[in-house]
């Protein structure tokens, strides 16, 4: 086990409604060291990828991002939630369904933040459905940015999410993917990774 995996399986809840709890040190408090060790690996996964720019979304995203960024030596650019409908067409737009809280958001970047040679990498806490990440990849496309590559700190594997990423061709990597977890005994299974992640 990375870890990562070792955190999750020490600290991490599982509940009801497929929902892993990891507000102990991911999305809540936050464990700096952690997200340190997560930057880094992200780094040695994306190293040799042009990068000049990270999105994440908010909230929890933008801990794990800002630390990622030092190791890549980029601004980071956070899609921000917003209700208000009458934007002024100094925005790109995407709508994101949350998982967490069934409901639909529309989030938004200021043009200022993003455009056509930008290359950027993605980062976000957790990938299930995949909503979110598909408004920030139209965000970037909107932008005509380019995707170079996703760093995701969790992947919940049995939701359709990563799959659907993957077969659009996106180099996703997620630092920790879990394979199953169960509400009842509080059992989480991980996918093993295949490289010599660290
Ligand atoms: P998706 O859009 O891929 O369906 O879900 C990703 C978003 O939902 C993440 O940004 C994350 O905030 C939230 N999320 C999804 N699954 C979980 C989970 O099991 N636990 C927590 N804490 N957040 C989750």
């Amino acid at each position: 086990m990375n870890f990562l995996e070792e955190r999750i399986q020490r600290d991490g809840i599982v509940k009801e409604g497929n929902v892993l709890k990891v507000d102990t040190f991911l999305n809540h408090q936050m464990d700096i060291g952690l997200f340190r060790q997560m930057g880094e690996e992200w780094k040695r996964r994306f190293a040799g990828t042009p990068i000049n720019k990270i999105l994440t979304i908010e909230a929890s995203g933008i801990g794990i991002a800002c630390i990622a960024s030092e190791y890549f030596d980029v601004p980071v650019v956070f899609a921000k939630k917003s209700k208000s409908v009458n934007l002024d067409g100094g925005m790109y737009v995407a709508e994101v369904e949350s998982f967490t809280h069934k409901c639909k958001n529309q989030v938004i970047v200021s043009k200022k933040f993003l455009g056509p040679e930008d290359r950027v990498l993605i980062i976000d806490d957790f990938l299930a459905n995949g909503y979110a990440l598909q408004g920030m990849i139209s965000i970037v496309s909107q932008a005509g940015a380019t995707v170079a590559g996703i760093g995701i700190a969790i992947e919940k594997g049995f939701q359709p999410g990563g799959r659907t990423i993957r077969n659009l061709g996106y180099h996703l990597e997620s630092l920790a993917i879990v394979e199953d977890m169960d509400a009842e005994t509080g059992k989480i299974w991980f996918q093993e990774q295949n490289e010599n992640a660290g």
